[in-house]
């Protein structure tokens, strides 16, 4: 037993000693997908009235109210499996991108689409590009796949496309790109983007991780539906757990040529979207007044934000997302020490940025709590340990 396991390679990774060895390596040596602290769990650890999450990207209005609706109108039907085409959502997405029904896929969350990809490309020996850092399921699932990371670290913070076209060689099945990217919230533009495009070898799939586009407010942006092309192996990811505030339903989609969605449908477990989430999704879709009112609520969270760490001489990035990565030197201690006074947010030290910290905006009361809190801990900051 022993032997197999150490053949394997894999004794060291989880230390589990009764059935590692019944398990494929490379889940062994996997690092689970670490996930915002939740608010109850916060409030029980420190018996604390008040908390504040800033931590997941979430929408700090709520869910589109439309979705909501639609949501519990689906309570009555629990008991049937829900449409395993996912007919409706996927025509009202069809009609809001100009595209065929036939060029989009559902997901779990858009974290399905971007597992479905993987799982579709790349296999052992085959690399997968990716910018650094960027969001943590990208590597998760490629390791998962048997295939291997290429990382090419930003330039000045921003995903470098020329840097990311030199990494591509005969072996890269895939490219994902974050835009705008998690956790530095800064964009490539269009130009970039286009020239990127065209330069790539042919044989390579391009996945285009859209998750925070609808807070973009730079004209510069590519939009990824603009470059389908059924000649042209580009997936984009989109999700209704950010802007359209339905986390917790878990539902995204991707939008491809038909032959690779044709592909994906058949790689999907049937069912992968549940039916609250479809109704939901495509209510929401059409729920202008919400997304219009999350935009203007982010827009006015990024400028406190930004005034703030002005304020306090706090190095920050430019954000075309819902939050902002703020330097403020040991991260994990001024995570722990916000903590303590209920706030919730995320350390980029899992990032492999150990001075930064990712905030996600909130309603104006929230930023003035997590002011208060920020300043507290950011004056007491030189006695942390290791400064
Ligand atoms: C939040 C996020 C997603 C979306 O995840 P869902 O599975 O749709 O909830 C995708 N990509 C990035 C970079 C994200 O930060």
């Amino acid at each position: 037993m022993l032997k197999t396991k150490r053949e394997s390679g894999a004794v060291s990774a989880a230390g589990c000693t009764l059935f590692g060895h019944l398990v494929s390596p490379r889940v062994l040596d996997l690092k689970s997908y670490v996930p915002g602290k939740p608010i109850e769990e916060l409030q029980r650890e420190k018996g604390l009235q008040r908390v504040v999450k800033l931590a997941s990207n979430e929408n700090p209005l709520g869910p589109s109210p439309a979705g909501a609706a639609a949501y519990q109108a689906e309570a009555a039907r629990l008991h049937r499996y829900p449409d395993g085409y996912g007919l409706v959502l996927k025509q009202a997405l069809a009609r809001h991108w100009g595209v065929g029904v036939d060029q989009v896929v559902l997901g779990n969350g858009s974290s399905e689409i971007l597992e479905m990809v993987v799982r579709l490309v790349v296999r052992p020996g085959r690399t997968v590009v990716v910018a650094s850092p960027s969001f943590s399921i990208y590597e998760i699932t490629t390791h998962a796949q048997g295939g291997a990371m290429v990382s090419v670290p930003l330039r000045d913070h921003v995903v470098d496309l020329e840097a990311v076209r030199a990494a591509v060689d005969g072996d890269t099945a895939l490219v994902i790109l974050a835009n705008p990217n998690n956790p530095t919230g800064t964009v490539f533009r269009r130009k970039a983007w286009e020239r990127f495009l065209t330069e790539l070898p042919e044989g390579v799939t391009v996945l285009l991780d859209e998750a925070y586009t609808e807070f973009v407010s730079d004209p510069d942006v590519p939009v990824g539906r603009n470059y389908l092309d059924e000649s042209r192996p580009l997936v984009v990811a989109r999700t209704f757990s950010k802007a359209y505030g339905l986390a917790g339903l878990r539902i995204g989609y991707g939008l491809a040529p038909r032959e690779l969605v044709d592909y994906m449908n058949r790689l999907r477990l049937p069912f992968n979207a549940n039916g609250p989430a479809q109704a939901a999704a495509a209510a929401a879709l059409s729920d202008e007044g919400h997304l219009t009112a999350t935009a203007r609520v982010n827009r006015e969270g990024l400028e406190r934000l930004g005034r703030l760490f002005d304020s306090l001489g706090v190095t920050y990035l430019p954000s075309q997302a819902n939050f902002v990565l703020a330097r403020v030197g040991p991260a994990d201690w001024v995570f722990e020490a916000l903590l303590n006074r209920g706030v919730i947010v995320r350390s980029a030290a899992s990032f492999g940025l150990p001075e930064w910290i990712r905030v996600s905006v909130g309603l104006p009361e929230e930023l003035d709590l997590f002011a208060e809190a920020f300043r507290d801990v950011l004056a007491g900051v030189a006695g942390a340990p290791g400064e």
